[in-house]
């Protein structure tokens, strides 16, 4: 394929060439700092990315943006509905909060429920493309369960790892999709590494995140569509929840590259927000850090529970790059922060989904964001897929009633004013 260059390591810069025998990290600097990031030839992109050929293109998925997605082999691509998610523009809390513009995207809106399709969408055809019979992962949940949706639609065998806390729902996808799940007595972080030896050992493709160089390439089409649905002019913040760090990196790149190909003016500063109780990267960014201090980490959002990010190098960077920060929040904010998805957006998200609010909410009241700016919010995941999580976050409980009209009065007396 041609408008691929190479792969290169993010720390010695050392490159790759895309088909050689390097798939995830680089040799010299091991998988935490030496994680790959696809270059692409951005002349030849620049040509078939256009705004008028984008407007032209009838196909509202995230394949949209295939000149800049690395697949060899686009007739492999699987034809589920990929991004393309909603951006809602809410006017009340943007008013309420003293800020010119509030945007949110709504990543629920994916097969499995959550942005991490965006990747599995993509990781999937390089799997199909090398005809692996076996492809494993280890995930929180949410990427593991859009993995396994994928893969259920191929030959493939799928073998995930998870953490035995992982949400019941999360765990009910997967054994649905067929994958044959294997659940660690331990963090994310130990089923991650389990998961990193098996697969070096029985030779299964890997769709572990920061590890695996395609991820980040899906994930960033959130970005991508940020700016078309905003016609070209990108927010001036980006929120978004950060585990791994994956996501966030990967759309900091979509947003490089749309500059770099003349797409967009100015670039955003990127937002990361992790939960208080999972946040390495605040603590490292606020140290001025190179790296994570790994920690035992303790949230509610089960999603960005990670006591060491994989994808921190790209991550840092990122926040660096974009003259952004990272912010931590209480669990109580995420909760309130579902609340507020729900009751002033009309978004049912997971506690993980919806922390990127939390953290928007914190800034506000900090007076971090400048009366001028315009803020976009990513929600990540479905609530559906944590009730646990999400009843948490619910004030009240449903009125039991005997079926008599009076029993109903007499119940609903407290609630009529
Ligand atoms: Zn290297």
């Amino acid at each position: 394929m041609s408008h691929i260059v190479h792969l290169q390591c993010v720390s010695c810069e050392k490159t790759y060439p895309r088909d050689g025998g390097v798939e995830y990290t680089c040799p010299d600097c091991g998988p935490l700092h030496g994680t790959l990031e696809v270059i692409y030839d951005y002349d030849l992109i620049r040509r078939e990315l256009t705004p008028t050929k984008l407007k032209q293109n009838t196909n509202y998925t995230h394949w949209r943006y295939l000149p800049l997605l690395p697949i060899e082999k686009p007739e492999l691509i699987l034809p589920l509905a990929v991004g393309w998610t909603p951006v809602y523009r809410n006017s009340k809390l943007a008013e309420e909060w003293g800020i010119k513009e509030l945007f949110v995207k709504d990543d629920t809106r994916n097969p499995s429920a959550s942005l991490k399709d965006r990747a599995s969408s993509v990781a999937v055809v390089k799997a199909l493309e090398k005809q692996v019979p076996v492809v494993t992962a280890a995930s929180t949940g949410n990427a593991a369960s859009s993995w396994a949706l994928f893969t259920a639609l191929t030959d493939m065998q799928t073998i995930i790892f998870v953490p035995e806390t992982a949400p019941r729902a999360k765990v009910a996808q997967l054994l649905l999709f067929g994958a044959t799940v294997i659940q660690v007595k331990g963090t994310y972080d130990e089923a991650f590494d389990l998961c990193t030896q098996a697969a070096e050992k029985w030779g299964w493709y890997n769709r572990s995140t920061a590890i695996n160089p395609y991820l980040g390439e899906g994930k960033k089409t959130a970005a991508l569509e940020i700016c078309e649905q905003l016609e070209w002019k990108a927010p001036d913040y980006v929120f978004v929840s950060v585990g791994d760090g994956c996501i966030f990196q990967g759309m900091w790149k979509g947003f490089k590259e749309l500059y770099q190909l003349g797409l967009i003016e100015k670039l955003p500063r990127m937002m990361g927000v992790q939960a208080e109780g999972s946040a390495p990267l605040v603590q490292a960014w606020e140290e001025g850090r190179e790296e994570c201090r790994p920690l035992q980490p303790r949230t509610l959002a089960d999603s960005i529970s990670v006591g060491m990010p994989r994808d921190q190098i790209k991550a840092l960077r990122a926040v660096r790059e974009s003259d952004g920060q990272f912010i931590a929040v209480s669990d109580e904010a995420i909760l309130e922060a579902i609340r507020i998805l729900a009751r002033e957006v009309g978004i049912m998200a997971e506690p993980a989904g919806a922390a990127a609010m939390a953290g928007l909410k914190k800034s506000i009241a900090e007076g971090i964001l400048p009366s001028d700016a315009r803020v976009m919010v990513m929600v990540t995941g479905h609530g559906l897929k944590d009730i646990d999580g999400v009843m948490q976050a619910v004030t009240h409980q449903p009125v039991t009633v005997h079926n008599d009209l009076s029993d109903v009065q007499e119940k609903l007396e407290p609630f009529l004013s």
